[in-house]
């Protein structure tokens, strides 16, 4: 049986500034892997006192894991003083310099040689990576005790944990793990964050972590056991609740999974014929549909229609509605999806029309989007108002155009 020590590093917990919850977070996780914890420990910045509880931890425990202090300050002494005491030197990791150099480059400042201390651990040790941040974590192998360090600040450590050492001390514990990543769209940030407060607070098995991949927004769900059948009976009902949750901003499961492929999919197997006239996309919509094998036996073709004068002469869109309600308006999106499937004959078909910024159109604000989906019995039509940079707008609106064709 494994027996782990914490060490939480960190001045201000001793001064009772922050209080320290890595600790019971790490504790719970690693209980739910059988894994025994004999010792919790808190220090200072202090690399003497820190090699002190190392002396004692490497000879009563087999797993030591230290949090906090990897960061690019003088105060960040852990991995200095873990390699001093592995008498192991420190050594990049490229993964966590490019993210670094990166990082840089999109905020226009230039890196000090204090900044690369976040992308070091020391020699031969596995890298944990820091998706919210930029101070690699590790995990150091040595003489049958296994050494890692996390990062202090809890949004950077939980995932860390959740998606790297988890899997890691699973291996080591004959654990397995059963995952899922189901995928929404529809919903800001926000709104799921909230409607998934409750569960994600009560987790420690399964844990579920939220994704933001733009435009979708991803949710992995990852439940550990003795075996495949128990991890997926914990599983399962953590599955249903988050959907349940998040209602109809659910479309699919997997890793590449989009909502495209899945609408496209659809279309395809109950052989619905489509097509769109797109203003604002420019045609991202088409290209995006196709994107899925297959669509060519549903999708026979379809417009780009910037100019009002194009919109009529392409697709029949009337001189009178575009003067009457504006380029962006519903009566032109209506127009334009009927003008759309008139032309090519299709079963459904799509209208795109909208502001995409920077600026105002028709005294419309940017991200002003009106879709229109004429269908075999009626055409409905849809405003939205969308946030982002122009191209963001773009991609939201293709999306949306999909979303409206689900089910
Ligand atoms: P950074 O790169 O931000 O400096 P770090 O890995 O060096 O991160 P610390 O400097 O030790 O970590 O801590 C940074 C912040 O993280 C603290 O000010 C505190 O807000 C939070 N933090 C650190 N340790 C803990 C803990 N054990 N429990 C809760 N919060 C913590
Ligand atoms: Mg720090």
């Amino acid at each position: 049986m494994m027996k782990a020590e914490i060490i939480a590093v960190g001045t201000e917990m001793l001064l009772g500034e922050i209080t320290d919850t890595n600790t019971p977070y790490l504790a719970r996780q690693l209980a739910q892997l059988g894994i025994d914890m004999y010792y919790q420990n808190t220090v200072g910045d202090n690399p003497a006192r820190i090699t002190g509880l190392l002396a004692q931890a490497s000879q009563r425990s087999d797993l030591i894991v230290l949090m906090g202090g990897l960061g690019p300050t003088a105060d960040d002494v852990t991995k200095q003083t873990l390699t001093s005491f592995l008498k192991r030197p420190l050594v990049t990791d490229a993964a966590a310099e490019q993210k670094l150099h990166e990082q840089a480059r999109r905020l226009q400042h230039a890196l000090t040689a204090n900044n690369y201390v976040q992308a070091q651990l020391p020699a031969d040790s596995i890298p944990l990576a820091n998706r919210t941040g930029l101070a690699v974590g590790s995990w150091t192998a040595v003489d049958g005790r296994v050494y890692v360090t996390l990062p202090g600040p809890p949004q950077e450590l939980r995932p860390m944990v959740s998606e790297q050492l988890i899997p890691l001390l699973a291996k080591q514990t004959h654990h397995v793990l059963a995952s899922r990543m189901l995928r929404f769209f529809g919903l800001t940030e926000s709104v799921i964050a909230t409607r998934l407060a409750e569960v994600i607070d009560a987790q420690t098995n399964p844990t579920i972590a939220i994704y933001y991949q733009f435009p979708d927004i991803a949710v992995r769900i990852t439940a550990r056991a003795q075996d495949t059948e128990s991890a997926e009976r914990i599983l399962q009902p953590v599955v249903r609740q988050v959907q349940t949750l998040l209602g109809d901003a659910y479309y699919g499961e997997g890793e590449h999974n989009s909502l495209a492929q899945v609408v496209g999919n659809e279309l395809i197997h109950g052989q619905h014929t489509i097509t769109a006239a797109e203003s604002l996309t420019a045609g991202e919509f088409q290209a995006t549909l196709g994107s899925v094998p297959g669509i060519s036996a549903v999708f026979p073709g379809g417009f780009v229609t910037y100019a009002a004068a194009q919109k009529t002469a392409m697709i029949g869109v009337p001189a009178d509605t575009i003067q009457a309600h504006g380029v962006v308006s519903a009566e032109t999106a209506q127009a334009m999806a009927e003008g759309a499937k008139r032309q090519v004959g299709t079963e459904y078909a799509l209208g795109f029309t909208g502001v995409a910024g920077p600026d105002n159109l028709e005294e419309k604000p940017a991200g002003t989007v009106f879709i229109g989906l004429a269908g075999p019995a009626k055409t409905v039509v849809r405003e939205f108002h969308l946030i982002g940079s122009r191209n963001e707008v773009r991609a939201r609106a293709v999306a949306w155009g999909f979303k409206m064709l689900q089910n």
